[in-house]
């Protein structure tokens, strides 16, 4: 079993997320990705966003028909703050000891890694994909590897399942491999203020999703002045 975890605010979830989910499952033949909305959002400016549950069932609607794609209720269900160590700790008592776990995170949110809790642990716990953001450069050069993850990192070059590649390994044989997406220049903020000032999300999110946000309401206060 090979694992993907994809998690996020998801607020709401969006074609980039879906794309970024399928070409990650491909290329590393993950038998699933599964998206794990967090509890807790972090911090952010701009528009506020929608309840936990409201952005679960947005993404249980988004995955509904895509195969090999699922969704974990695991961090809205947690009470408190969404740490990824808790998410994998969890998944990791699912899966049998030949089995692989990969958290998918984009560009934006790896270059923060050092910062989170027990990041030391977590990245000898579950391989890591690091996938490309409109905006956040093509590749992922060892300088932009967090200091303190590249002291337990090396470079190395790999052949799975075809070509050559390369990424990072520690002594464990955890890896932190680097996948170039196609640009979806599509974010959650930008359809947030696009709700706030009436407009169409059409082509931007899955038609079911569009249809909650409709039915629910959802992102509708105007924008501030
Ligand atoms: P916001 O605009 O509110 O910051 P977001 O669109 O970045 O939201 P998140 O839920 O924060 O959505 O993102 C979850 C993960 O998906 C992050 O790792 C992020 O890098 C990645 N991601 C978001 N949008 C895209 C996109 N258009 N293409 C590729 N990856 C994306």
């Amino acid at each position: 079993m090979r694992l993907g975890l994809f998690g996020g605010t998801f607020d709401p979830v969006h074609l980039g997320h879906l794309r970024s989910a399928e070409e990650v499952k491909e290329e590393y033949a993950l038998d699933e990705v599964s998206f794990v909305p967090c509890g807790v959002p972090p911090h952010r400016s701009g528009r506020p966003g929608a309840a936990p549950q409201h952005r679960l069932e947005m993404v249980r609607l988004a995955v509904a028909d895509r195969p090999g794609l699922g969704v974990s209720d695991i961090e809205v269900a947690r009470p408190g703050a969404s740490y990824s160590i808790d998410t994998v700790r969890h998944f990791l008592t699912t899966l049998g000891p030949g089995d692989d776990l990969f958290l998918i995170l984009g560009l934006d949110a790896f270059l923060l890694i050092g910062s989170w809790k027990d990041w030391r642990e977590l990245l000898s716990l579950a391989h890591v994909i690091v996938t490309s953001r409109p905006g956040f450069g093509d590749e992922l050069p060892y300088e932009k590897i967090p200091v303190v993850v590249r002291e337990a990192f090396c470079y190395h070059a790999f052949r799975f399942e075809g070509p050559v590649r390369s990424g990072f390994r520690n002594e464990l044989g955890k890896e932190i491999l680097f996948k170039r997406l196609t640009d979806v220049s599509v974010s959650a903020s930008a359809i947030r203020e696009l709700l706030g000032k009436g407009k169409s999300i059409r082509g931007l999110v899955p038609s079911e999703v569009q249809r909650y946000v409709e039915d629910q309401n959802l992102y509708n206060e105007p924008p501030e002045s």
